[in-house]
């Protein structure tokens, strides 16, 4: 990365020092900061990002299309002095800093759409979404001269393009999981395939976390085992699923801008997540997450409790797994719902009827919940507390066999 101009070693004092995040990708490995207390810093800018919609309405009435990918996407917008010491980071051989945008800080998605925006502001048949760029012509000649007009910017800009991923002077091509010709815009149905798909993808290859789209360049959010297992297209659908659920757009409003002060100012819509709000943050790829998981739109929970429940595991495996991985506010009863209904399940247990395991909810915080029962080793008594939230054990030796130990006040 050093030698690709993305950081610099740096030996002066800085006001900022952020840990790193070592990915590992079966290629290679990977160095990402961990930006979460540099985004706590960050304001936003609010720059507002063109919903796919309006993009598919500038490219309708043309014949011409052609796509291109900009390589490698955020390193391609080079950092001002003082926005690259910001973004120091230590590590075993010494600290460096960023010269190039950092994947993983909450404004780059803001940043790079508006520099993309603003390279090709010119010229309104050229539409940026992120690294996808879309050219759209009425004929021919027109697009062999839009096409010529957006390497030329490019060029200016140092902006670079994938080869691999261009689609040039097409009469469709495919664009924001559509595919876009002069008679329609219409879903690519691989991608609407991929949409089922995805958080299958996620959680079914959840066992082997970090692991990358080998064609996309893109390292994950940084920080979240479950943000680096989902490739890059599929993202996309995940992002998309998301703008179009009413509730996750109310919540994500609320992470951009802030919650209210009282839980009875927040949408009622958006109150179940008052409780994990300050878990909760957009990906870079603007896909709303709690801690490590994915919040999982309307959308796409059937197809996550079918994921859950494959091999017709029981409830308590089920909602172990998805704890790891996903949330949305009735997770829970949801998927005792879902297991309880499943007539394979059930046709089977009827033969088998064991006692059910009871099953608790994850406490919000260590030593609210504990279980504790005596213990008796070689004579002696002993008590044995367990806190729900950590596992963590503490154990007590009894004088005299009496709950008479004065530590245990409390
Ligand atoms: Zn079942």
């Amino acid at each position: 990365m050093e030698e690709q101009g993305i950081i610099v070693r740096i030996e002066e004092p800085t006001e900022w020092v952020s840990n790193m995040v070592v990915v590992d990708s079966p290629k290679k490995l990977r160095i990402c900061i961990d930006p979460r207390p540099l985004n706590e810093a960050i304001r936003r800018p609010h720059y507002p990002i063109s919903a796919s919609e309006r993009l598919f309405t500038n490219l309708q009435g043309c014949t011409v299309f052609s796509f291109l990918d900009a390589k490698n996407g955020f390193w391609q917008l080079p950092l001002e002095d003082a926005s690259s010491y910001l973004t120091t980071f230590t590590t075993p051989w010494g600290r460096y800093r960023f010269l190039v945008l950092p994947f993983g800080l909450n404004n780059a998605p803001e940043e790079f759409q508006r520099a993309m925006e603003e390279i090709f502001e010119a010229e309104p048949q050229i539409q940026p979404y992120f690294d996808d760029i879309a050219l759209s012509s009425k004929n021919l000649q027109e697009h062999c001269d839009l096409l010529r007009k957006a390497l030329t910017i490019a060029r200016k800009e140092n902006l670079k393009f994938n080869p691999s991923k261009m689609q040039i002077a097409k009469s469709s091509i495919t664009y924001l999981g559509h595919i876009i010709s002069e008679e329609e815009i219409k879903p690519d149905p691989v991608k609407v395939q991929g949409k089922q798909l995805i958080v299958a993808d996620t959680l079914s290859r959840a066992t082997c976390p970090y692991v990358f789209d080998e064609e996309s360049q893109s390292p994950p959010s940084v920080h979240a085992s479950v943000l680096a297992i989902a490739t890059s297209p599929r993202w996309k659908q995940l992002t998309e699923m998301t703008l179009q659920d009413r509730v996750l757009q109310v919540v994500s409003r609320y992470v951009t801008t802030g919650w209210p002060s009282e839980r009875s100012k927040v949408d009622p819509v958006a109150k179940p997540f008052w409780h994990c709000r300050d878990e909760l943050y957009l990906s870079e790829e603007r896909v709303l997450c709690r801690g490590n998981r994915l919040v999982i739109p309307e959308e796409a929970k059937k197809e996550t409790l079918e994921q859950l429940h494959t091999a017709h595991r029981g409830i308590v495996a089920c909602k172990t797994k998805a704890r790891e991985y996903v949330y949305w506010p009735s997770m829970n009863q949801d998927i005792e719902a879902y297991v309880e209904r499943c007539s394979i399940c059930q046709k089977h247990q009827r033969s088998n009827t064991q006692e059910p395991l009871v099953e608790r909810d994850l406490p919000q915080r260590p030593w609210q919940v504990v279980a504790g029962d005596f213990l008796t080793l070689k004579g002696t008594t002993y008590l044995l507390l367990i806190d729900y939230f950590s596992k963590y054990i503490e154990v007590q030796h009894m004088h005299g066999g009496s709950a008479s130990c004065p530590d245990l006040r409390s």
